[in-house]
């Protein structure tokens, strides 16, 4: 079977690693990959939001099943068009329609379906240019930290958390005109929930699902996360404190709910979802969904996947997740991801990197890498997740770290206590 992979971040380079192990691949593309990706399958040099380019593809080269990595080509409806167009409708997409991926693409239509399914998350509410008085006043009796959110997709810049109620009368009103352009139109208004968070995944055939591992990510770009947001700087997976009982809870309040909710409202989805969670005392509650796996979380998450996850994807596409049955490693997965100096403010590409042939007991997966004549170089500002699978979460800790050293390039920067605060 010919597989399209899309996307270019580490999260493909998981996905793409893992697919190629397949017996039931005969050729993986990836696009438009990155420079580690070409060790998988074949990468197409191509923009995933252009889906004439992907038709072309598709039936260029025979693809019998596409897997969408990001959310972006989600979110604008990359399954409906393939669903639209006679060509490619028989070809089955791993990734919500439009109509489901709106679970990431809108926080306001993602709080009002928690609310209408009884999902535990924050109290909210939801305001536009129409009813910024009565947002005013909402706020000037909100407890406080505030938290505010655009609407739709800001990179994970769109959220703001307020320390008082001038600040949050502030920004609602910057928010409503434009800040964050479209994206802003509407803002969700949300009480402030105070735990730790971990994220959840499944994958879905819209009827049945089947749990991932679960993972934690570490978004601070300093040590002790510290410091600005990034898209990631590492990942564990088991989660410690993600007990047992705690994730039959999360099950039950959370994933049930979820996929049977978006049956009772006729959204037909197929695809992963990302939970991302919040433990408040022992209770889970929902800070987000994301529509696709997370980055650096899936780098974390694939390793101790034992299912062939070629064979998981048909059984998604086919409907049939019900008679899939999961294994998962005992073992601990820790990622530690390379960055560019200066992100995530502004930073450099072209970095010739080295030492990759020194790493030992990792997977080095790429993610803004490109390959020039065989020399491989930064990209991006996240450039390569380094990742370990080992008895203990200790070894994998320290393996992550010690083989995320062996690898140089200018400006190189990595974390070096992603997930020692767990211990
Ligand atoms: P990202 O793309 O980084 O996942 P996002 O823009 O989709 O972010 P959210 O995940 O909803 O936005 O929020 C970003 C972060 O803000 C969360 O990971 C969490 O740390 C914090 N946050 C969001 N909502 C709340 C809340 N109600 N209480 C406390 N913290 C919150």
């Amino acid at each position: 079977m010919n597989i399209l992979l899309l996307g270019s971040g580490g999260r493909e380079s998981a996905l793409a690693w893992k697919m190629s192990q397949s017996p039931l691949k005969t050729q993986l593309f990836i696009a438009p990959g990155n420079g580690g990706t070409a060790a998988y399958g074949k990468n197409i040099n191509l923009n995933p939001n252009n889906f004439q380019a992907v038709k072309d593809l598709v039936l260029k080269e025979n693809i019998e099943l596409v897997v969408v990595g990001p959310e972006e080509p989600l979110v604008k409806g990359i399954h409906d068009f393939f669903l639209e167009d006679p060509d490619l409708a028989a070809i089955p997409v791993i990734g919500p329609k439009k109509e489901g991926a709106i679970l990431e693409g809108s926080k306001d239509f993602s709080k009002q379906f928690m609310q209408r399914h009884g999902i535990p998350t924050a109290a909210s509410r939801s305001f536009t240019k129409e009813n910024l008085e009565e947002g005013l006043t909402y706020l000037q009796n909100h407890a406080l930290p505030i938290v505010l959110k655009a609407d739709g997709l800001a990179a994970g810049k769109g959220v703001l958390i307020l320390e008082n109620h001038d600040e949050a009368q502030q920004e609602l009103k910057l928010m409503l005109s434009g800040k964050f352009g479209e994206a802003g139109t509407t803002v969700v208004v949300e009480e402030f929930l105070s735990g730790i968070e971990l994220s959840v995944f499944v994958l879905t055939d819209g009827e049945n699902y089947v749990i991932l591992p679960e993972a934690k990510d570490y978004k601070r770009i300093g040590q002790g996360d510290t410091g600005l947001n990034t898209g990631g700087m590492g990942s564990v997976s088991p989660v410690p404190f993600a007990t047992k009982a705690f994730l039959d809870e999360v099950e039950k309040d959370i994933i049930v709910p979820t996929v049977q909710g978006l049956k009772k409202d006729n959204i037909d989805y197929t695809g992963f979802i990302f939970f991302g969670l919040i433990k408040v005392g022992e209770k889970p509650f929902v800070i987000e969904y994301n529509c696709r796996m997370g980055d650096p979380e899936t780098e974390s998450v694939i390793p101790r996947i034992e299912n062939d996850l070629v064979e998981l994807f048909l059984a998604t596409a086919g409907k049939k997740l019900k008679a899939v049955k999961m294994n998962i490693s005992p073992k601990h997965a820790a990622t530690v991801m390379i960055v560019a100096g200066g992100y995530p403010g502004d930073y450099e590409k072209g970095k010739t990197i080295t030492g990759l042939e020194n790493i030992r007991r990792s997977t080095a997966f790429h993610a803004g890498t490109i390959a020039e004549n065989s020399v491989i170089k930064s990209n991006g500002g996240r450039v390569l997740a380094i990742s370990s699978l080992q008895d203990s979460q200790f070894e994998a800790l320290q393996s992550a770290t010690a083989d995320a050293a062996r690898i140089y390039f200018d400006g190189k920067y990595f974390r070096e206590d992603i997930g020692f605060d767990l211990m």
